[in-house]
């Protein structure tokens, strides 16, 4: 059985998140897609309001696996016995972080590759928080996140 990781923040998850983790789930037997805790970074949603609302977003694909993790993404793959990681790359902007996390991950665990996935040109500029820059200002991002997201921005944000 083949397993791969789309790891995250998903703070919200966005239609561009739901896009690269379905074109994982058509290639991979068991897709783990998984929010791992940032102390360094600022969220909105909490950790479970993210695994519940990836829950609702991710309900059509039955190869999936959501949880949450508080550590290093090389130790959580190893407990996993997880070999691929699947990354969304948008702009070239992405490309630099992300070529120095897959470097350093596969200094950590030499059995792992990052696999990147090019996001849709119409999902090129989607990040979570554009959505939350918007959905602050009380603009419409009802076609950038499925519909619960939205729902669940309001009344976070205290606009529903
Ligand atoms: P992080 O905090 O690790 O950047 P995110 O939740 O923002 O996590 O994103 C998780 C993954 O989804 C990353 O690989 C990112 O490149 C990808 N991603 C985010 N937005 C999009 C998008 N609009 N299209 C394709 N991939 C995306």
């Amino acid at each position: 059985m083949t397993t791969a990781l789309c790891p995250g923040s998903f703070d919200p998850v966005t239609n561009g998140h739901v896009d690269i983790i379905g074109r994982a789930c058509s290639i991979f037997d068991q897709v783990y897609v998984t929010v791992f805790e940032n102390p360094n970074k600022k969220h909105l949603f909490s950790v479970q309001e993210r695994v519940d609302m990836l829950r609702q977003a991710l309900q059509d694909f039955p190869n999936v696996v959501i949880e949450s993790y508080y550590g290093l993404l090389t130790d959580y793959v190893r407990m996993r016995q997880i070999r691929v990681v699947v990354k969304g790359l948008r702009a070239v902007s992405d490309f630099e972080y992300e070529f120095q996390m897959a470097q350093m991950n596969k200094h950590l665990y030499d059995e792992l590759e990052t696999f990147f996935v090019m996001a849709r040109p119409d999902h090129a500029y989607l990040s979570s928080s554009v959505v939350k820059e918007i959905a602050g200002f009380n603009g419409d991002v009802d076609s950038l996140v499925p519909r619960h997201v939205s729902e669940m921005l309001k009344r976070k944000l205290g606009k529903g």
